[in-house]
């Protein structure tokens, strides 16, 4: 039915529509609101700071962007939560209503929860036939049903089109798929054929750009209706760091694109120049590498970029002329530069040229950790190089610590710093990566540190804080129990009348808690400090005299601010009573559930299993976020901003795995055990000692989600994903402890007594990454062999990570399962101290840290989910089944009580 008058207007709308027709204007689609675009973006959503995070938006619209991207893929972010918050937030400001959003997510869910909430007809990014025909259409069918728009990439199961012809076939294919069988309107079907990166030195990738331009307008004369679109900013990557250049790059593809006949663009308009504004010889240098023109396009544009490069380039390490500067000048230089090399030679010569070894440390080496810390503070550096800068100063105290206590001792005198802070991480807890890197940091920034080390008792911390006499106390800690021990560590400050600012820091904690739960209880300053560069700012103002009464009242006035907000909030959610809860809850058909016999049943341990193995499971992402460089692994290598430090700081992590297992430094030991189970008076699981099912030998009590579900989705519990006990089915249940971390004292005491933070805060990191390496083994072992459910799945590492595999396992103190006591039963359950040397403290946290424990699920259905919020009738039916006082369960399950205590 395609004649001449058939309209092939695409029509979007927010508040206001948007009509994009033959001949219409370029559309620029505003990225900056994509967590994995913008940093600043995604630490907002994390922090919750959703008021300006909108601001962003926002500021996208007043900058002209007339629809806006927004992408919630990131791997600690409930991505559908936060898509349907921020969504539903737009939704009520005008002027950013006004535009279409464009939901971004590689995640179907993360689109489907943004196509149930936008107003408007917006446009969903993207789909495509990388999972096969059927899910295309599935998903194109949905789209069409929510009457989105959509954007199609060029990508199907063998993966994204980077030819011509791929391109034009991939798409031919997908639109004759929407068109003739979803009957999706041509019109509202965009392609995305692949802009991927120029001159980047490989011969493929000459005809990136000229594909994807001659593609586009192959597309345009063959698929009537369909319009084009593009992510920009990839085409420039290989010149990072060098704007000039990529925005030359990015004006002259648009340029060529929209000739060709892009439509829309996803581009950062604060990186566009204007075409005509080019330099010529600038743009003939572009054009020639866009455009394929000439052999040597590359090497010219490579040439020419070298020319208006703002800094020179990492050629310092070979370069050795830094070695004919003053010593003043070389201490400085190795400060910033964290080499390590010479230090103690030019630190030896300055102190022969200084009257005194304290004026060697007030001098030069102080004036090089300010530059440090200052580059820091502006973003110029990051955390592993000020790490390392640490480490070089470290050094150069050390050795001149012997003469200033000699000195001292004749003198009595004493030298002055910014100030003594004490830190530890509170009793129960053993997470101290986070603590060490602000340490480090700290005392970068001059002040002298105290470190308590971890599972430190409040005694003990205000002990120590006394006898040293210092300025502040910053905890840390990483499970939901250390919490209580913050609140209480904050009582007894008030109680023995410490007037001290208290610093409160770790993954668990949030600016909310602490002034909700920690502000309260003291008078003194209590400041959330959320990452290591903060740290130094807060610190720095409370220490100071002139600002000192002014940022504890700001801070005070700021945590009231917020109780006023969390008392007057609207409880948007509302709850459901335990009893209708378990009437929605997961519907199985267990009769036609295959159930699989595990291959044994009871337990078998793991001895010394060969680190070799694990290497190649490692998760990078979160090594990196440890780290403070966010991005995804690997593309993170190629970031503009963070690329060359990472790829230095995984470089440093290979070698560090491969010492440690030709060594045999440190130790994996794990257990797995599988049980007869079934579930019982809905919400325990009983595990029995043999298959009569006669006796039992623990009982597992998990919890339901009772936040009022859509109609169709259930309210979870883990429970419901083994059988119930009335169905006379046989099911099992498993559970696993695996750890990483057995000898690694030994090794953070050989850095530390060499001064070297930087590789006792990595080697912990390492030995977290290898832990969760073997949990990812050990389920795969699992799912393959040791149960066998599925034996013969095949899944990458990517796979792996995605957790596109059947079966789950949830861990006690996580999302699902979020108390931690139950970790007490899974201990008795199967001897894991003894089994395997991983202890649990007072919190049930996991000594050596590097561990990880879990129960396993095997049935088809079963997912991770987050518990939510709970309501007092099923906290005093927990404690009922638990046989725990309601007030016990109470402080366990604090953060996820939906009533106030
Ligand atoms: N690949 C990541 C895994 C992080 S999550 C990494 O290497 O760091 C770590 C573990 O937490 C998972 O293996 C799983 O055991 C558990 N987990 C994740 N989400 C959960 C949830 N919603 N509820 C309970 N446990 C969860």
């Amino acid at each position: 039915m395609t004649n001449s008058t058939t309209d092939y207007t695409l029509k979007l709308s927010g508040l206001e529509p948007l009509v994009i027709y033959h001949g219409s204007n370029f559309i620029n689609v505003g990225e900056r609101t994509n967590v994995t675009g913008s940093r600043m973006f995604l630490r907002l959503i994390k922090e919750n700071r959703y008021d300006e995070a909108l601001e962003v938006a926002r500021q996208q619209v007043e900058g002209g962007a007339q629809i806006i991207d927004v992408n919630m893929d990131e791997g600690m972010l409930d991505g559908a939560e936060a898509m349907t918050k921020f969504l539903n937030l737009i939704a009520s400001e005008p002027d950013i209503a006004r535009v279409p959003v464009m939901i971004d997510s590689s995640k179907w869910e993360i689109l489907e929860a943004g196509l149930k909430c936008v107003q408007g007809k917006c446009v969903v990014n993207s789909i495509s036939m990388k999972g096969g025909e059927e899910e295309f259409i599935r998903q194109a069918r949905l789209v069409k049903r929510y009457g989105a728009a959509v954007i199609v990439m060029a990508f199907d199961e063998e993966g994204q089109a980077d030819n011509y012809q791929r391109r034009i076939e991939i798409c031919e294919r997908a639109y004759r798929l929407l068109v003739d069988v979803v009957k999706f309107p041509p019109s509202d079907i965009i392609f995305d054929p692949n802009i991927f990166p120029v001159a980047t030195g490989i011969e493929e990738h000459r005809l990136n750009a000229l594909d994807y331009f001659n593609a586009t307008k192959w597309i345009k004369q063959n698929l009537p209706g369909a319009k084009i679109s593009g992510g920009v900013s990839n085409v420039s990557f290989s010149f990072r760091g060098n704007d000039v250049v990529r925005e030359a790059m990015h004006s002259a593809f648009l340029y060529h694109g929209i000739k060709h006949g892009m439509d829309m663009g996803i581009v950062n308009p604060a990186q566009l120049s204007i075409y005509d504004e080019i330099p010529k010889d600038l743009l003939k240098l572009v054009e020639d590498v866009l455009l394929n023109r000439t052999d040597d396009a590359t090497e010219k544009l490579l040439e020419f970029a070298e020319t208006v490069k703002g800094k020179g380039k990492e050629a310092v390490r070979e370069n050795q002329e830094w070695r004919n500067g003053t010593v003043e000048e070389r201490l400085s230089h190795a400060l910033i530069k964290g080499i390590i090399e010479f230090i103690d030679e030019d630190t030896e010569e300055a102190r022969q040229n200084y009257a005194r070894p304290l004026h060697v440390i007030e001098g030069p080496l102080m004036a090089g950790m300010s530059i440090v810390g200052d580059l820091f503070g502006q973003g110029k550096m990051f955390l592993p190089q000020v790490v390392k800068s640490a480490r070089v100063m470290k050094k150069a105290v050390a050795l001149l610590t012997p003469y200033m206590e000699e000195e001292k001792r004749l003198s009595g005198d004493k030298s002055k710093n910014a100030g003594k802070i004490l830190m530890a991480t509170v009793k129960g807890d053993v997470h101290d990566i986070g603590k060490n890197i602000v340490g480090v940091v700290l005392a970068c920034n001059n002040f002298e540190i105290i470190d308590l080390g971890v599972m430190v008792p409040a005694e003990k911390i205000l002990a120590a804080a006394l006898e040293h006499d210092v300025d502040v106390i910053g905890l840390s800690g990483l499970i939901t129990p250390s919490l209580d021990e913050m609140v209480h560590v904050a009582r007894e400050m008030q109680r023995l009348n410490f007037k001290i600012p208290l610093l409160i820091g770790g993954a668990t904690t949030s600016r909310i808690h602490t002034a909700v739960k920690i502000d309260t209880e003291y008078m003194g300053s209590v400041v959330h400090v959320l990452d290591a560069s903060k740290s130094v700012p807060v610190s720095s103002a409370l220490l100071s005299k002139e600002q000192k009464e002014a940022a504890h009242l700001s801070h005070k006035n700021e945590y009231e601010q917020m109780r006023e907000a969390h008392r007057n909030r609207k409880e948007t959610k509302s709850y459901v009573d335990l009893a209708q809860a378990r009437a929605n809850k997961q519907p199985i058909n267990w009769l036609d559930t295959k159930i699989t016999k595990p291959s044994f049943l009871g337990t078998k341990t793991f001895t010394d299993f060969p680190l070799e193995k694990l290497v190649e499971y490692i998760d990078w992402t979160p090594f990196f976020q440890t780290w403070e460089l966010r991005g995804k692994y690997p593309e993170i290598f190629n970031d503009e901003y963070v690329g060359h430090e990472a790829k230095k700081l995984h470089n440093d992590a290979l070698q560090m795995i491969d010492k440690v297992i030709t060594e045999k430094s440190l130790q994996a030991s794990a257990i797995v055990g599988f049980y007869p189970a079934n579930s019982v008076g809905v919400d325990d699981v009983e595990l029995y000692t043999d298959e009569s099912r006669k006796e039992v030998l623990k009982t597992f009590h998990f919890l339901r989600q009772q936040n009022q579900k859509s109609a169709g989705i259930p309210n979870n519990c883990l429970a419901d994903y083994v059988a119930p006990k009335e169905t006379g089915i046989a099911d099992y249940m498993g559970a696993f402890a695996v750890t990483t971390g057995k000898s690694i004292e030994k090794l953070v005491k050989q850095f530390e007594d060499d001064h070297d933070d930087y590789n006792s805060i990595l080697i912990k990191a390492v030995a977290d990454r290898f832990a969760e390496a073997f949990a990812e083994y050990m389920h795969q072992y699992v799912r393959k062999e040791l149960w066998g459910y599925v034996a013969d799945e095949s899944l990458d590492n990517v796979a792996l990570i995605r957790e596109k595999y059947q079966g789950i396992r949830p861990a006690p103190g996580y999302p699902a399962c979020p108390d931690h006591t139950e970790k007490g039963l899974l201990w008795d359950l199967m001897d894991i101290e003894n089994q395997t040397g991983i202890q649990l403290t007072e919190s049930f946290a996991m000594y050596p840290a590097a561990a990880v424990s879990g129960f396993y699920f095997s049935h088809p259905d079963s997912k991770y989910f987050g518990l939510g919020k709970i309501n007092k009738d099923q906290v005093e039916d927990y404690a009922r089944r638990k046989n725990m006082d309601i007030a016990i369960v109470e402080r366990w399950l604090g953060p996820n009580l939906s009533y106030g205590l």
